[in-house]
C-alpha cells in the first residue's frame, strides 16, 4: 500500500530486527522481548517512532505498520502528530481468525538479504526455497514465528492491542477490512476503503 501510493513505510518490527542485526544495545535488548512474543517497552517504541516519523522524507505522510500496539502508544502518537500539525487519517484493522493467522505465520519466510516476504503456501518463491531476487540465498523463518511464540503473541495481542479497536472506533477513525482471501483481494478491498475515507489523495 505504501509503495503503490509513494508513502514512507514505518514498520516498527522491521526497525527492531534491523537494530538487532546491527547489534545495537537497543536491538539486543528488544530481541529478548521479541523472541518471547512480548512487547517492547512503550517509551522505547514511542521514541523510535517519534524520531523516524519526524524525518524529512515522512513529511508528506507515512504508513505505520505495527504501531501503535498499546493505548499509551496511541495517546503518544496523537500527541506527537498534533505537535507537528499532522493527524492520523485512518486506522486499518485487518481481521482474520486465529487459526488462519497461525497457518500463515508458520508458512511465512523472508529473504535475509532484502527482507522480501514469502509464504510457502500462498506466495512461494519460484524454486520453493531461495529468494527470487537473490539466487542461492535460502529463505528463513522469523524467530518469533515459531508456533509456541505465535500463541504467546496472539495472547499479548488480545490483552494489549485489541483494546485499540474500540479506542479508534470511538474516535471514528477505524476502517475494518477483512484480512482473508488472496493478497490481491485484500489489497483491492483496502484501497477501496482508504479512498472512500479520503486517505489516498
Ligand atoms: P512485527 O514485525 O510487527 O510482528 O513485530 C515483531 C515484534 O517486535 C513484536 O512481537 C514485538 O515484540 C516488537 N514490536 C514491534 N512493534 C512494537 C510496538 N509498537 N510495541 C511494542 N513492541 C513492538
Amino acid at each position: 500500500m505504501a509503495e503503490a501510493n509513494g508513502w514512507v513505510l514505518i514498520s516498527t518490527g522491521e526497525m527492531l530486527r534491523d537494530a538487532f542485526a546491527r547489534k545495537t544495545p537497543l536491538g539486543l535488548e528488544a530481541a529478548r522481548q521479541m523472541n518471547q512474543g512480548l512487547l517492547v517497552a512503550d517509551d522505547v517504541m514511542i521514541g523510535l517512532v517519534r524520531e523516524r516519523s519526524g524525518a524529512p522524507d515522512a513529511g508528506q505522510g507515512f504508513v505505520l505498520d505495527g504501531f501503535p500496539r498499546t493505548v499509551p502508544q496511541a495517546d503518544a502518537l496523537d500527541g506527537m502528530l498534533g505537535g507537528r500539525g499532522q493527524r492520523v487519517d485512518a486506522v486499518v484493522s485487518l481481521a482474520a481468525d486465529e487459526e488462519e493467522l497461525v497457518r500463515r505465520l508458520s508458512a511465512r519466510r523472508e529473504c535475509p538479504v532484502c527482507k522480501r516476504a514469502y509464504n510457502l503456501v500462498s506466495a512461494p518463491p519460484k524454486d520453493g526455497r531461495t529468494c527470487d531476487d537473490h539466487p542461492g540465498v535460502e529463505l528463513v523463518r522469523r524467530a518469533d514465528d515459531a508456533p509456541e511464540t505465535v500463541k504467546k503473541r496472539l495472547a499479548v495481542y488480545r490483552a494489549q492491542t485489541a483494546p485499540l479497536i474500540e479506542y479508534y472506533r470511538a474516535g471514528g477513525r477505524l476502517l475494518e477490512v477483512p484480512g482473508f482471501g488472496s493478497m490481491d483481494e485484500v489489497f483491492r478491498t483496502l484501497s477501496g476503503a482508504l479512498s472512500r475515507n479520503g486517505g489516498m489523495k
